[in-house]
């Protein structure tokens, strides 16, 4: 029987890639890809996912790693729309799940603006990605009663703005995206706040990949520990007592240690 279209010409799907496994993909995300046209990914989805397209779709890299040379968003945009309104099966990769710090919200303006339909599949966002490797629950019945994702990237020469009071919550898990760079600001400002200065941290590169580190420490020595040990991979930080339960059987002598190897 032939397989039902999900994804009709002239139309648009933002599509979750998950964190890099292709196994972490939706069934969903999989026929979309399958079924494109044309694909505009981002830096971030890389060959295990990519590896899926079929030979005959145009794959079209739209970058976007920070600090590297990309589209602009604007661009983008318009990419998207130009192709959906020539009636190409239009699939927008991203990394993780597209409506958490995917620039989901000008893409599906800019589709609604020209009058093309636009529809969204999840990923599996990096924080889960990174709890599953773990092995550990980023939520903690009575100990870490919410989760909260945060994104510490500040555009260039802007300070981070973040309402540090309500991020020093001892009774949450944070998740950082995007926070190599700030992990210092980020470590000070919530020890100011008054976060615990040996509150649970654990840092997660290129979580679900196979090349995945993991490295464990404390709120104070966050910033000693990023510089040391994060590379060039993307990294998530989870802040809390919930990644506690790591440190006990994983904890480190030293500032830093590497779970590598899975
Ligand atoms: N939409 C994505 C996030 C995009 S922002 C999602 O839902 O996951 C990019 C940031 O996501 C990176 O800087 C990093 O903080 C995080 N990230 C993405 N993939 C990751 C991975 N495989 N491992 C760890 N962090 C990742």
């Amino acid at each position: 029987m032939p397989e039902v279209h999900l994804i009709a010409p002239g139309t648009v799907w933002l599509v979750g890639a998950g964190p890099g496994d292709p196994d972490l993909l939706t069934r969903k995300a999989e026929r979309l890809i399958r079924q494109a046209s044309v694909i505009f990914h981002d830096a971030l989805v890389g060959p295990g996912v990519l590896g899926l397209v079929p030979p005959h779709v145009r794959l079209v890299s739209v970058g976007k790693r920070s600090g590297r040379h990309s589209k602009d968003q604007r661009t983008i945009d318009a990419l998207l729309v130009e192709a959906a309104l020539a009636g190409e099966r239009v699939v927008r990769l991203k990394g993780g799940d597209p409506a958490i710090f995917g620039r989901a919200t000008e893409e599906l303006a800019a589709c609604r603006a020209a009058g093309v339909p636009v529809h969204v599949c999840p990923g599996v966002t990096a924080a889960s990605a990174a709890a599953a490797s773990l092995g550990l629950s980023l939520t903690l019945r009575g100990l870490a009663r919410q989760l909260t994702l945060v994104t510490a990237h500040a555009r260039a020469g802007e300070e981070l703005v973040l309402d540090w009071d309500a991020l020093a919550d001892p009774q949450a898990t944070l998740a950082i995206y995007m926070g190599k760079a700030a992990a210092p600001i980020v470590s000070a400002k919530l020890i100011a706040a008054g976060l615990a200065c040996d509150t649970p941290v654990v840092m997660v590169e290129s979580a679900s990949l196979p090349e995945e580190r993991h490295f464990s420490t404390r709120l104070d020595l966050l910033p000693l520990a990023a510089r040391a040990a994060l590379g060039d991979g993307p990294a998530v930080i989870l802040v809390g007592r919930s990644v506690a339960a790591l440190e006990a059987h994983d904890r480190p002598r030293v500032a830093v240690s590497s779970a590598a190897g899975r």
